[in-house]
């Protein structure tokens, strides 16, 4: 594995010559960085703007933050770890996972932190990209890798007087270190995936606790138990153990899809699962009809959790239906007019997850702007190439997330994907590939189509869908469909412009 040596060095333009720019030092960007390593391409850097790697996995330290993916599935399959602690880890055990797997594949030398991309720029005479960043660094590129997530910023609602309030302010993907709301008065916005995490750890310390829902979610019970040493010796020494185990894990969860997609209807069944969880875990009964969701399972995230409901049922906390009206210097008003007075607020609000790029210019063949492009909503081809940026790769794109398996299912997918491009690129002679547009057009009027009539249309409102209605999120199907799609590199999608990059680039200004 790599020692560090022959580590990209700038030239007298003070521009950084690379194979391979990767922007994002998560799950996704760290699997392309391996997999460059393992196929011996050393001639990468990736950018990352924070101090560590880990990505969502960093940057979410909420108390109660899990996955709830169980880490046998929800880890690379290139590099089981037998010792997961539990069914689900918590977010400090995947974190250092991550970070266990930058010194397994001595990836480390390669990535530079606090180092945020700000724009790419194809440059049409070389076949390269130029890519900056906000500290002033200058890359060339023969591939740009976004590996950005889509779950990385964090959005307040526009909730009226939010800028009058005197007390704490907290977001669940912006926490203050050690917060754990011990004797204060807390207020919670959001009954979502991170909500329904920290609202039982919360709920432990506070005096007193008002729980703003909105929408009530659907929650599962989550199976769990803490690995036995005699089961993490046979992870480890027993030949396949885990291999089975993880195949066990992956077609349980592959099994939804064929709810989600193909027959929402089975889903009814599964609501009755929730229903007598959610008869088991709150007496109250005015209660019970306030956490009863009134739309299909699986139309937004399916939570899981064993700590929910308990932590609703107990005395200090309350559980406000409906939005809030206005925040104030001293507390939060709900649609039921009563100010709650509290010390701090803390938002599970969620991301803003429609606006890929953020700051980051991306500017294509003929200076074309990706975010121009993107702005009614996003698309690609296998959520990875777009017409007129020619060697871009998304890692994560538009249409690849999941309701019903392991994410990095999917970013494996997509970095044998890429690695075809790699391979064409390196040895094949070409010196530019670029999806063709009717190719991205066919490919994602199927997928729309596919999307009718499955469980995320059946009605609800859901960070799935972009401000029209559309579903510019979710891989609507079977995952190992995205996987075949994935592995195949037929030429003929795909304009292929032949001939090494030009040597010496001409400069161009980002
Ligand atoms: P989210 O699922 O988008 O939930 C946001 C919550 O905030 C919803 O309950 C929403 O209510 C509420 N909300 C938003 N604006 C509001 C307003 N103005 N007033 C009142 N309520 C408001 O966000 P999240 O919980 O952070 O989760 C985001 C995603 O992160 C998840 O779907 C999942 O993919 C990922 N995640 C995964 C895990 C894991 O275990 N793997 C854990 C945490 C997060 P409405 O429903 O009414 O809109």
């Amino acid at each position: 594995m790599s020692d560090g040596s022959s580590l990209p060095r700038q030239d007298a333009h003070g521009e950084t010559e690379v194979f391979a720019l990767i922007a994002g030092a998560g799950f996704a960007g760290l699997g392309m960085a391996i997999a460059l390593e393992k196929a011996g391409i050393r001639e990468y850097v990736v950018l990352e703007k924070a101090d560590s790697v880990g990505g969502t996995w960093r940057e979410n330290t909420y108390p109660g933050c899990a996955c709830d993916v169980p880490s046998h599935l929800y880890s690379y399959s290139f590099a089981p770890n037998p010792n997961w602690s539990s069914t689900y880890s918590t977010q400090p055990e995947i974190r250092r996972y991550t970070e266990e797997c930058v010194a397994r594949f001595g990836i480390g030398p390669r990535i530079r932190f606090g180092r945020t991309v700000s724009g790419a720029t194809f440059d049409e005479a070389t076949g390269t990209w130029l890519v900056t960043t906000e500290q002033g660094d200058r890359y060339r590129a023969r591939i740009f890798v976004p590996a950005l997530g889509p779950l990385h910023r964090f959005t307040f609602p526009a909730i009226p007087g939010l800028e009058t309030f005197r007390g704490k302010i907290m977001h669940s993907a912006a926490w203050q270190e050690g917060y754990d709301g011990s004797g204060e008065r807390i207020a919670t916005i959001g009954t979502g995936a991170s909500a329904i995490q920290f609202i039982p750890a919360l709920a432990k310390k506070a005096a007193r606790m008002h729980v703003f829902q909105r929408t009530p979610a659907w929650v599962l019970p989550r199976i769990e138990h803490d690995y036995h040493p005699v089961e993490h010796a046979a992870f480890e020494k027993v030949p396949g153990a885990r291999f089975l185990y993880r195949q066990g894990l992956y077609w349980t969860h592959e099994f939804r899809a064929l709810a989600f997609t193909y027959h929402p209807k089975l889903l009814a069944a599964v609501e009755k699962l929730a229903v007598m969880h959610l008869e088991r875990g709150v007496k109250d009964p005015a209660k019970r009809r306030a956490l009863r969701p009134d739309y299909r399972m699986g139309c937004k995230r399916i939570l899981m959790s064993n700590t929910y409901y308990p932590a609703l049922g107990q005395e200090n906390v309350d559980l406000v239906r409906g939005g809030v009206r206005e925040i104030r210097p001293n507390g939060i008003v709900g649609e039921d007019g009563v100010l709650r007075e509290v010390d701090t607020i803390v938002f599970g609000t969620g991301f803003d997850v429609h606006d890929y790029l953020g700051r980051l210019s991306i500017r294509g063949r003929d200076g074309a702007d990706l975010a121009d492009r993107w702005r009614e909503s996003a698309e690609a081809y296998l959520g990875t190439t777009v017409n007129g940026f020619p060697n871009l790769y998304f890692l994560v794109g538009p249409n690849t997330g999941l309701g019903h398996n392991s994410m990095i299912f999917m970013i494996e997918s997509q970095v044998a994907h890429v690695m075809k491009h790699v391979a064409r690129l390196r040895e094949g002679g070409a010196r530019t590939i670029e999806v063709k547009a009717a190719v991205v057009d066919d490919y994602n009027r199927d997928l729309q189509e596919q999307l009718r009539g499955t469980v995320w249309d059946s009605g609800c409102s859901s960070w799935y869908l972009d401000t029209n209605g559309r579903n510019a999120t979710l891989w609507p199907g079977f995952t190992f469909v995205f996987r075949r799609r994935a592995a195949r590199f037929d030429e003929r999608e795909f304009e292929i412009r032949e001939g090494a990059p030009v040597a010496a680039p001409t400069r161009v200004r980002a």
